[in-house]
């Protein structure tokens, strides 16, 4: 299958296009100066089910809608667009907005990015002990982009805010004086863009250095419902699934960490060949997603995602809540709600699926994840736990804050019995000063 990209510059030539009215064009338009947009002919032909397209998943996923930026924000843009400003002027006020959308949630400039003899190691990030990102140079887009995206500053030339490594030898050398680190995640945006060719520099890099103290190499990626062809038919996807292959034979745990949002994603023949021919090369696929207002808000999506993806021999990991940039606005359930649709999806699981974990929230100071909501001597709660930490001793401690039904993030929550603080937030302030 030939590979065909739809940007904010050529979005007009998606065949089914002339089913969107003037205006829904217009503020495709008007959207995408400000977030990024891409999709490509696999999504648009296979995936989005036009005859109802305005409720469709995978448009919603692919394509920028209007009540993705805030009113004032889009009013703004859309004057510019219509008196037909120039370029930079459009340009500028876009940037200004993007400034006010959190481009750098949970502190990942600021506190997660390792020093090695005084160098900072750009393309790494290193939050938790045991399991270490790193964002190659070459997989830093992605093979369409959702309009949820919490990396969406990467991929608007918001070039300060990129992450990127390309020396392989440097990112063993940090694995070599760090023997607590068992997981190294290679991320991106998706690092399965790559030619098979880069991805096999860094592999080789690692497998070669032995390393024994690390058990596990993840990826992460949406190219299984993006773009399967890339373990199919595209001109080296045999060689990808050589690499895979190779992690297994040097004894190592090859953990494809797949990014699906909707049951509808998991349904089409391409999907499924390339989850058949990942899995035969010794690698599990897990699985991840964010809980999202417009595209997966219902339990009934959630039961019938987990129980397909057990069908495929997928192995369901993490339910994120939306993080706390770009359109969140947008796209945020509540934090009571998000428990509601996790509680009412896992009760009718089998143990099978019962690996998934959340709703998380990837908060500045760990993943903390909504257990419960309860009442404890008459005050209504949350009850909270850290399934990561910044400090791993605050792992699994329960923890309570005062329910509130429109509490979205962490931020957003307080104490429970007129406690002062949190009990992580002295030692989280001194990690963080
Ligand atoms: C989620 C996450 C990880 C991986 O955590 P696991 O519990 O090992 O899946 C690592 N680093 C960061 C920054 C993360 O957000
Ligand atoms: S695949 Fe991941 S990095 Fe790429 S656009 Fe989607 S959420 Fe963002």
């Amino acid at each position: 299958m030939k590979y065909q990209l739809y940007t904010a510059q050529n979005f007009r030539c998606i065949p089914q296009i002339d089913r969107l009215s003037e205006e829904q064009i217009f503020n495709i338009e008007v959207v995408s100066k400000v977030l990024p947009f891409k999709t490509n002919n696999y999504v648009m032909d296979q995936l989005v089910d036009w005859n109802d397209y305005m409720s469709d998943p995978l448009f919603r996923m692919t394509i920028p809608q209007r009540g993705m930026l805030k009113p004032d924000h889009f009013d703004l843009i859309a004057d510019l667009v219509k008196k037909g400003a120039g370029r930079s002027e459009i340009m500028k006020a876009a940037q200004d907005i993007r400034l006010t959308l959190n481009p750098h949630p949970a502190g990942q400039l600021d506190h997660n990015i390792p020093e090695m003899d005084g160098t900072r190691l750009m393309g790494l990030q290193h939050k938790y002990d045991e399991t270490m990102l790193f964002f190659p140079t070459q997989g830093q887009t992605c093979h369409a982009y959702c309009t949820f995206c919490f990396r969406w500053p990467q991929f608007t030339g918001m070039g300060d805010y990129r992450f990127a490594m390309k020396q392989a030898d440097l990112l063993v050398e940090y694995l070599r004086r760090n023997p607590q680190i068992t997981d190294l995640l290679i991320t991106g945006g998706d690092p399965m863009v790559m030619k098979a060719q880069h991805l096999d520099t860094y592999i080789t890099a690692l497998l070669k250095a032995g390393l024994d103290h690390l058990t596990s190499i993840r990826i992460g990626t949406k190219s299984l419902s993006f773009w399967p062809y890339r373990f199919i038919t595209d001109p080296d996807a045999y060689d990808i699934l050589k690499i895979f292959s190779k992690v297994q034979a040097a004894g190592k745990h090859l953990a494809i960490m797949a990014h699906f949002n909707h049951p509808n994603e998991l349904k089409s023949e391409p999907v499924k060949q390339a989850i058949a021919r990942i899995r035969s090369t010794g690698a599990q696929i897990r699985t991840q997603s964010p809980l999202l207002k417009h595209i997966n808000d219902d339990s009934s999506i959630w039961l019938e995602m987990w129980h397909e993806q057990i069908r495929l021999g997928l192995i369901p990991y993490y339910m994120f809540v939306a993080r706390n940039t770009g359109a969140q606005h947008y796209f945020a359930v509540p934090l009571s709600r998000a428990y509601e649709i996790y509680n009412a999806a896992y009760k009718n699981l089998s143990g099978l699926a019962r690996t998934v974990r959340g709703p998380s929230m990837s908060a500045n100071p760990g993943k903390v994840t909504i257990d419960g909501i309860t009442e404890i001597n008459g005050e209504k709660v949350f009850m909270l736990h850290f399934i990561q930490g910044r400090n791993s001793e605050w792992v699994n401690k329960p923890f309570f804050a005062k329910y509130d039904p429109e509490a979205i993030w962490l931020d957003d929550l307080v104490p429970a019995f007129d406690e002062k603080e949190f009990f992580y937030q002295k030692e989280f302030n001194s990690l963080t000063s």
